[in-house]
């Protein structure tokens, strides 16, 4: 088994699409980006990536790249995950908590481990999507960003 651990920051800003792992949520900002900035999918990536010490999302997706301006962070997802099934890996499971003032999150959080289960081939028991406030406190409590911390268990396929 391997494990691995990913963390990402995103400024919000108005009249940017929020979405996260792969779910758009209703509201009047979200997170600035080369991508499509989904933080929850990033922070995942990350983690996947660091579970096969495969570098980060950044050696494998430069945002200076232009192929990857407004890029589907699902896409990025399926594509990382195919490294590490190339390399003998599958998912066991996996935590994602995304830090977030506003708006809540609690109506999505079904939809966002169904989506993210769909792009890891993989069922919806073995994604956690978590949502926290930091009550107020620091950048995500100010609301100039979100947060998202992400942890992965990998394990050999037979
Ligand atoms: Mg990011």
């Amino acid at each position: 088994m391997r494990i691995g651990f990913g963390y990402d920051a995103h400024r919000l800003v108005p009249g940017r699409k929020m979405v996260l792992c792969g779910v758009e949520i209703p509201c009047e900002f979200g997170p600035a980006g080369h991508s499509d900035a989904d933080a929850a999918l990033h922070a995942l990536i990350d983690a996947l990536l660091g579970a096969a010490a495969l570098g980060d999302i950044g050696s494998h997706f430069p945002d200076g790249n232009e192929r990857y301006r407004g890029a589907d962070s699902l896409a990025l997802l399926r594509q990382a995950y195919a490294m590490i099934r190339e390399r003998g890996y599958k998912l066991g499971n996996a935590d994602i908590t995304i830090v977030l003032q506003n708006p809540k999150l609690a109506p999505h959080i079904e939809k966002m481990r169904e989506t993210a289960a769909r792009a890891l081939e993989s069922d919806t028991g073995k994604i956690s999507v978590k949502a926290t406030t930091e009550e107020g406190m620091g950048f995500t409590g100010s609301g100039e960003g979100i947060s998202a911390y992400a942890v992965v268990l990998l394990e050999r396929t037979e």
